[in-house]
């Protein structure tokens, strides 16, 4: 084995991260072991996660029960193909998850990672146009604010400025956006405050195949949380005007914000929905399209009678066992009440920062915590100094935002609180 100078040099010369340059790399940190909420680094340094590695690691590492379930396929067998053959693993994961989704959601396909959910969810939509002899209807409508993933099809749906993606503007499919709601979770959505939507729909809705957007909670593209009435109205504008409604819950999804899913909060059933992320609790890469059966049959009776779509790992048995052990850990615990712990802990341990000059904001939803400042910080000294208060934190531009593991206990969350509190007091 390498060591860790060794390991990190090769890294450092060899292994693009997410969003890093490969000349001017900012540090990485090994990781050696991972146990509940802690990481442990190759120096020996605990560091309490508050990213869940990127809303997935509901469970935090290394469970027992997760571990075993990936133990029991495994000795049966990893991976077989889905093209004509299928398996326990799958076909039981996919009775949960259309057991747990909205009634009318019958349909599943399954794939590999949330940016090819949400392709697979835009192709539905257009397959479904074409079948109805509607093939003009190619563009699809999201907001500012919003993202949907890295992918060609789905970067053309995320905010053109925050979503990163700017770069590409004139490779991606033209959209239409509307502005991010303005008025703010458990608040009401006022006519003025739908009115851009609205007009957005009256505007484009012959060419529209779907309206896609993050329910509740937009995630990267800017961690903000708006009224549960404004997704309301959109159902509404949508049925009116016959649009499909793609909710994608890749980052919502599985109990973050306090609901199962979020579209729950305003009891609004979508015609698509994409998961991902904390599907398998953090442990393999899987993701899911669900659709109606109205949507299914539609596009299945028309010429050429499939939905054009087919990835290798589809269905991976490692990953569905992994996700469905996960789905009944979390059924099986308290996780309403966890969560609501974590929600009441996160808004009294940030409290402190909405009195702090150089702080724009302070929001808390179910067990997502931000602070978003007022001018974008520096990752590397910040992350540093998280990491001397032996916390896991990794800030995006102004926002400092936490997202526990659902088991973390009271004192981590203080301590996970405080690390961020003190640093950003410290900042000028
Ligand atoms: C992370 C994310 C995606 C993309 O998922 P990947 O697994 O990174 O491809 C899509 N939509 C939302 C809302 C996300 O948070």
């Amino acid at each position: 084995m390498m060591d860790i100078d060794d390991l990190l040099a090769f890294d450092r010369a060899h292994l693009w991260h997410p969003y890093t340059s490969m000349q001017a790399p900012n540090p990485v940190y090994p990781v050696s072991s991972a146990n509940g909420v802690r990481l442990t680094l190759a120096d020996g340094r605990e560091l309490i996660d508050g990213m869940a590695s990127w809303w997935s690691a509901i469970h935090g590492y290394n469970h027992p029960e997760l571990n075993q379930a990936l133990k029991t396929q495994i000795d049966k067998f990893s991976h077989v193909m889905f093209g004509g053959l299928t398996h326990p693993s799958a076909v039981e994961l996919g009775k949960k998850l259309i057991d747990l989704t909205p009634a009318p959601l019958q349909s599943l396909f399954y794939s590999d990672s949330g940016s090819v959910a949400v392709e697979v969810a835009m192709k539905m939509a257009l397959q479904y146009w074409q079948a109805k002899r509607e093939s003009q209807r190619t563009q699809f409508l999201s907001l500012r604010g919003g993202y949907h993933g890295d992918t060609l099809g789905a970067m053309s749906i995320c905010d053109p400025v925050t979503g990163m993606h700017n770069l590409f503007s004139n490779v991606l499919a033209k959209q239409v956006f509307v502005e991010r709601p303005r008025c703010r979770f458990g608040q009401p959505c006022t006519e003025q405050d739908i009115a851009p939507f609205e007009a957005a729909l009256q505007t484009h809705h012959e060419s529209l195949a779907a309206v896609i957007l993050e329910p509740i909670v937009q995630g990267a593209g800017g961690m903000w949380f708006y009224s549960a009435d404004y997704l309301a109205k959109v159902r509404k504008l949508c049925d009116q005007h016959h649009l499909l409604l793609i909710l994608d819950e890749i980052a919502t999804g599985f109990g973050r914000t306090g609901r199962l899913f979020a579209c729950e909060h305003a009891a609004v059933i979508p015609d698509i929905m994409c998961l991902g992320k904390a599907l398998t609790g953090g442990y393999l890469s899987l993701a899911a399209t669900l659709t109606t059966q109205h949507v299914s049959d539609t596009i299945s009776q028309a010429d050429p009678g499939v939905f054009m779509h087919g990835p290798t790992f589809m269905g991976n048995p490692l990953a569905c066992a992994a996700a469905l052990a996960s789905i009944n850990l979390l059924l099986e615990s308290n996780w309403q009440q966890n969560i609501a712990e974590i929600e009441s802990g996160l808004r009294e341990g940030l409290a402190r920062c909405a009195n702090f000059s150089q702080v724009a904001d302070v929001r808390v939803l179910g067990a997502i915590g931000v602070v978003e400042l007022k001018q974008a910080v520096e990752m590397k000294s910040i992350t540093e100094q998280f990491i001397q208060a032996g916390v896991w934190v990794r800030p995006f531009g102004k926002l400092v935002y936490l997202m526990p593991p659902y088991v973390i206990n009271r004192e981590d969350l203080n301590t996970l609180t405080f690390a961020v509190t003190e640093t950003i007091s410290q900042l000028s």
